[in-house]
């Protein structure tokens, strides 16, 4: 029983991880309209689901690609 209860617990933390790191992969959203590149949860976003909205996982990967960073989040 003690057994069962670890794989269970292993188990959740496995599914808790796998859910977590999603979230990981987008840090920033850059506008396209803008040309402005954000923190994924900066106040000035109110749509980040819009289609001008482009994901990026890395702050450098942004700026290669000619985004500047929003003064309001700073990122
Ligand atoms: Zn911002």
């Amino acid at each position: 029983m003690i057994l069962k209860r670890k794989m269970v617990l292993i188990l959740a933390m496995i599914l808790f991880a796998l859910s977590i790191s999603p979230s990981y992969a987008v840090s920033y959203l850059a506008n396209a309209k803008s040309g402005k590149f954000h923190i994924y949860n900066c106040p000035t976003i109110k749509h980040p689901n819009a289609a001008h909205f482009v994901p990026y996982n890395s702050r450098d990967a942004a700026i290669a690609d000619g985004y500047i960073p929003c003064k309001r989040c700073d990122p």
